[in-house]
């Protein structure tokens, strides 16, 4: 039998359900923002994520779907939206219309990592971009889309981790008493670091590996090397949260792994998610238009994950109970009341309904077995008798009445 690529997931019913209750909501609280939707190519060539993400970084050096196509281009399976989005606002010269500069998405992504819980070579972000502004106030307003968006889907119990890695100038100074640090104890931390200890001493503060974790805890503290530019941009962003009341642990081991981020960056963990426990992040960052080729542009974002998002809520319970797919089932008799049936079936469906017929061609029994399976509030029985009086037999399934109307009342009654 054919199978699905291995990290890939079909979604249907009632799965399905989950997504469109999370779209919904995606949709409501972007709009109360006043962002719109931009849906770009799922491909682009390979230099748009190389150029951008990192060459230090796992993304570009392992995980990367990238191949040559028939023309002979690098092309790459968008792993992540913000390099895309960024490419796409230059060369749609966005950034001159007010109205483009609040962006949101929602899409597939690929990354080639090992399938776990919570961790697939497809998966999907939700995310938003915040284009144009140098304030803090831009930071914050991603931050506060963020958070509405995670109460609205109705998730309490979350952390917001929150850290900034300042502008050039200061991340270089701590970059060096970083590195002096760790020269210290490379020999012993781990392998991966020590490379990283060449290529991004920032990404060793990243590693999860138990030698490297005990070696950063006494490591330098970033937030100690944040020139006054710096300090006050981060203070601005953490007192508009606080006013806002939102909540924040200052997290100084925080860099999230690619090269483009500057000042602030976060992102939100679960306890509900186990080894994977990030479920969305984001932060600023400025030099990005530039290395992509456009005209300097500072901006901030964040994306979330929506399997992990599925996740959380499946285990705490959240979803509220979705709804089903008939409310009315049409019952008949045979072949000579198909087209009576579909009337009928119209009729109640331009008011509105969800109307299912038999397509199998089932005893009148099984159909209205059926019809129980379906959940469906009504019946509509559809005999010779009916067919010939113009009439129908509605049926209530939960109180098991039935009365007999004239089709011409179909419209007025209410199911
Ligand atoms: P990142 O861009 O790596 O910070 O990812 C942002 C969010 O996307 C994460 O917090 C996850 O929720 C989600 N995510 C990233 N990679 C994967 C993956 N391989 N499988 C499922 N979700 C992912």
């Amino acid at each position: 039998m054919l199978q699905n690529i291995r990290g890939t997931k079909d979604i249907f019913a009632p799965e399905i359900d989950k997504w469109h209750f999370l779209e919904q909501k995606i949709d409501k609280v972007t709009a109360l923002f006043g962002y719109t939707e931009l849906r770009s190519p799922i491909f682009e060539k390979t230099e748009v994520f190389s150029r951008s993400i990192g060459d230090n970084t796992d993304i570009v050096n392992k995980e990367m779907y990238t191949f040559i196509d028939k023309g002979g281009e690098s092309v790459t399976l968008r792993p992540e939206m913000t390099a895309a989005l960024v490419r796409s606002v230059i060369q749609n010269n966005l950034v001159y219309d007010l109205s483009s500069l609040r962006l949101w998405y929602l899409g597939p992504f690929f990354r080639y990592e090992r399938p776990q819980k919570g961790r697939l070579r497809q998966f999907h972000q939700i995310g938003a971009e915040c284009i144009s502004s140098p304030y803090p106030e831009s930071d914050a307003e991603v931050i506060m889309l963020s958070n509405y968006l995670i109460n609205e889907f109705g998730i309490e119990d979350f952390s917001l981790e929150i850290n900034s890695l300042g502008n050039e100038i200061s991340r270089e100074n701590y970059k060096k008493a970083l590195t002096e640090y760790l020269n210290k104890h490379q020999d012993d931390l781990s392998f991966d670091s020590r490379n990283r200890l060449i290529s991004n001493p920032l990404r060793v503060l990243d590693s999860k590996d138990q030698k490297d974790i005990v070696i950063t805890e006494n490591a330098p503290n970033i937030l100690e090397y944040l020139d006054k530019e710096s300090r006050s941009h981060f203070d601005t962003v953490l007192s508009i949260l606080e006013n806002a009341g939102i909540g924040y642990n200052l997290q100084p081991k925080l860099v999230r792994g690619l090269d483009y981020y500057s000042h602030t960056v976060f992102e939100f963990k679960s306890s509900a998610l186990g080894a994977q426990d990030a479920f969305g992040g984001g932060g600023r960052y400025n030099s990005l238009f530039e290395q992509l080729g456009g005209k300097s542009t500072p901006a901030v974002g964040f994306a979330m994950g929506v399997e992990r998002l599925i996740l959380i809520l499946d285990s705490l319970n959240k979803f509220p109970k979705l709804g089903g797919n008939c409310d009315i089932y049409i019952v008949s008799s045979g072949e000579s009341t198909t087209d009576y049936c579909n009337e009928i079936a119209l009729k109640l469906r331009n008011k509105n309904y969800k109307v299912l017929t038999d397509l199998q061609r089932r005893s009148f029994k099984a159909q209205m077995r059926e019809a129980d399976k379906l959940k469906a509030k009504f019946c509509i029985l559809v005999g010779e008798d009916e067919l010939t009086a113009n009439t129908v037999t509605i049926k209530n399934l939960s109180i098991g009445e039935q009365v007999v109307i004239k089709f011409d009342l179909l419209d007025t009654i209410d199911f």
